[in-house]
């Protein structure tokens, strides 16, 4: 096979992954409205000889942004990887797994090993207030899964803490009114956290077990979060974008997604791309196509405000969304970029349509059972 045929059969569209193919028509009024494209730009049949895909054709939306064109409607949708979109869902839907016991010494060579899938590396060791308890057999250290609960002194703070963060008082009032250092305070606020988790954790495993519906109205909307968490000399903001979706009768509110992933970490990430090469393949082809890498952010910050306001809700978005398809770079991010962002200096920002793309995936599992969800 000569190089030219070679190229002209790699996948010009990321392939299927875990049953996700995102890149497809999104105009709902077009026939080709969610219809799969071909993977490669030849299809060789050694009857038929090769076929070109009747739906769609590659157009470059800018340099390394390849976007999907639909021949019926002529719309252009930037394309995007499943495997990224499937990565983030995985991280939104984390809370649904309970992280394993393991050695809580964090320099002990069985911290990373849990007692489910090494139980040779563990000692059962009685019991505590009803809680099995284990040995680690390299460290000799002792825990069990109460260790968290009763290590908390004065409980009766958790509570008042707790109306005090709903009620936004701020960290230093709050410290006050507690009478608990600011130590004590991030301590309790991670343990509410932790608190929070599992009782989500608890209530939405039932619902992919178990819950059936006809009908679910649901309402998604989103919000800038603006944070300056970092060092004080710097006085650049970060930006989040927070995506959440609410049963319109309960209120009940399925995530609230940050376009952040604070277990990257960019050093790894930065080596591993240049390692792959990635920088020199279009975003949707690299391995970390949904992470902002550092020259996409360095670009972003150089190159014209292409993208949409972050502010104002999805409605008023879609609508301008659809005034300005074809216009527009990247029609599905929403975050601006410009030299009063910074990325954030710990964990990495993530392109925020793959927050969104995840959120839905995930919506999409947990609503398995339900026969039809109107968005309103
Ligand atoms: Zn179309
Ligand atoms: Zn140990």
């Amino acid at each position: 096979m000569s190089n030219k045929s070679y190229q002209e059969n790699e996948a010009r569209i990321p392939d299927i992954f875990e049953g996700i193919q995102v890149n497809n028509c999104k105009n709902p009024k077009c026939e080709k409205f969610g219809v799969e494209p071909l993977i490669y730009k030849n299809l060789y049949n050694s009857q038929a000889g090769s076929k070109r895909d009747p739906n769609y054709a590659i157009s470059g939306l800018a340099k390394g942004v390849p976007g999907l064109k639909c021949k019926a409607c002529n719309e252009i949708t930037p394309i995007k990887s499943n495997y990224s979109i499937e990565e983030e869902k995985q991280r939104l839907s984390a809370y649904l797994i309970a992280s394993p016991l393991s050695c809580p010494n964090e320099s002990c060579i069985n911290h990373n090993l849990s007692i489910i899938e090494a139980p040779d590396s563990y000692y059962k060791f009685g019991q505590t207030s009803g809680n099995q308890r284990y040995q680690c057999k390299v460290c000799r250290k002792t825990f069990s899964s109460g260790n968290k609960r009763r290590s908390q002194k004065r409980s009766e703070v958790n509570k008042s803490l707790y109306k005090a963060l709903m009620n936004k008082l701020p960290v230093k009032r709050c410290c006050e009114f507690l009478e608990i250092s600011p130590q004590t305070y991030y301590r309790k606020v991670d343990w509410l956290y932790e608190q929070a988790l599992g009782f989500v954790r608890e209530r939405e495993r039932k619902l992919l077990r178990s819950f059936e519906m006809k009908r679910l109205y649901l309402s998604t909307d989103r919000q800038v979060h603006t944070s300056n968490w970092t060092k004080r000399d710097d006085k650049r903001n970060t930006e989040l974008l927070a995506l959440g979706t609410a049963d319109n009768i309960s209120g009940y509110v399925f995530g609230w997604h940050f376009n952040f992933d604070p277990r990257v970490s960019p050093l790894q990430i930065e080596s591993e791309t240049i390692e792959l090469g990635d920088y020199d393949r279009p975003a949707p082809f690299r391995k970390h196509a949904r992470l902002w890498l550092e020259r996409d952010f360095e670009s972003a910050q150089r190159g014209p405000n292409n993208t949409i306001q972050a502010q104002g809700s999805i409605q008023a978005d879609i609508a301008a969304k659809y005034q300005s398809e074809v216009s527009r770079l990247n029609t599905e991010a929403v975050e601006e970029i410009d030299n009063t962002v910074k990325p954030p200096s710990n964990g990495m920002l993530v392109h925020s349509e793959y927050t969104m793309y995840g959120h839905f995936q995930l919506l999409n599992e947990l609503f398995a059972n339900t026969e039809k969800c109107a968005f309103t």
